[in-house]
């Protein structure tokens, strides 16, 4: 038996449709300091020691902004078996990008698989997985066309302006065969019915190019986009760059001597849900695959 401990579900539902995040940890609150310290260009992240892999993946990130948007096409690994659960990557996502509360781009399941005393278990983040053929697209564009759009390097938008509302983001949600992909933006905040609006919650969201303030984001459809601001200005994702278990690799799947084109090859890797034919850009290594993920995700 396979099941989501936070959840307390199946694998194969958890990777369709379900909800609920893990997040907030002493290690977390580092990587918080680290990204918040971001105005126009963010600070060189400093929790986890620049590798040799660091190194690699930044030097072909660099050397794919060479090429026309049009030539590159971003990928991102997850090696499970890395990955200590720190959630880490979830707050830096969340400082990275201002977000509020309800609204977490990324999410680390703990999953269990077998029965005592045969038994595993293991952390699988997830985030969107940037479709080649992405379901949400069209499902959103039928409501309000225009408010989702896929970019030539793969990453898959919104435009927070026109995608308003719960009727799209439902559309959306529907749509797309992976679970906590897409989130609806209440406009809270955390510092909501304290005796003041904390300044970094008033901080604009710098996102997509532009800034939003929360007003601007309130009743927007939310979801990853590889940091995109991140990654044209040189610097891996910033899930990535804090990365503690350095479970995450980034890069340029059409240049074929990338790391990430490497694990794209291999057999340890996989996509979820390979069924549902979105192809997408989020790949996973995990041991023993036979025994365990393809199971569910063939
Ligand atoms: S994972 Fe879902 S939201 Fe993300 S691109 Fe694919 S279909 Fe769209
Ligand atoms: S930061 Fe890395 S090790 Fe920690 S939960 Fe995220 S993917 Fe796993």
């Amino acid at each position: 038996m396979t099941k989501v401990l936070d959840e307390k579900i199946s694998r194969r539902s958890f990777f369709t449709k379900t909800g609920g995040a893990v997040a907030g940890t002493a290690a977390a609150s580092m990587v918080i300091s680290t990204v918040l310290n971001y105005k126009g260009t963010l600070a060189k992240p400093a929790v986890v020691a620049e590798t040799n892999e660091t190194l690699t993946m930044l030097s072909e990130l660099k050397e794919a902004l060479k090429k026309s948007i049009e030539k590159r096409k971003w990928a991102m690994v997850i090696d499970t078996r890395k990955c200590i659960g720190c959630s880490g990557c979830t707050v830096a996502c969340i400082a990275q990008n201002n977000l509020p509360p309800g609204v977490t781009y990324r999410v680390v399941h703990e999953v269990e698989d077998g029965e005592y005393p045969d038994l595993k278990r293991f952390f699988m983040p997830t985030n969107c997985m940037q479709c080649e053929k992405p379901t949400c697209v069209d499902a959103a564009n039928k409501i309000i066309p225009g408010s989702m759009s896929i970019r030539p390097d793969g990453i898959v938008t919104i435009d927070y302006k026109k995608m308003k509302g719960k009727k799209v983001f439902q559309a959306a949600k529907k749509a797309c065969p992976y679970s906590n992909a897409l989130y609806y933006d209440e406009g809270k905040n955390y510092t909501d019915n304290t005796p003041a609006i904390q300044p970094y919650e008033k901080m604009k969201s710098k996102e997509y190019k532009k800034e939003f303030s929360r007003k601007e984001t309130k009743d927007a459809t939310r979801k990853c986009h590889f940091c995109l601001d991140r990654i044209e200005n040189g610097m891996l994702p910033a899930c990535v760059s804090t990365c503690t278990g350095q479970a995450m690799y980034f890069g340029d799947a059409n240049n074929p001597a990338s790391i990430v084109s490497k694990y794209i090859k291999s057999k340890q890797s996989f996509v979820l849900n390979a069924g549902a034919k979105t192809s997408p850009a989020v790949r996973f290594v995990h041991d023993n695959l036979d025994e365990t993920c393809l199971k569910c995700h063939e």
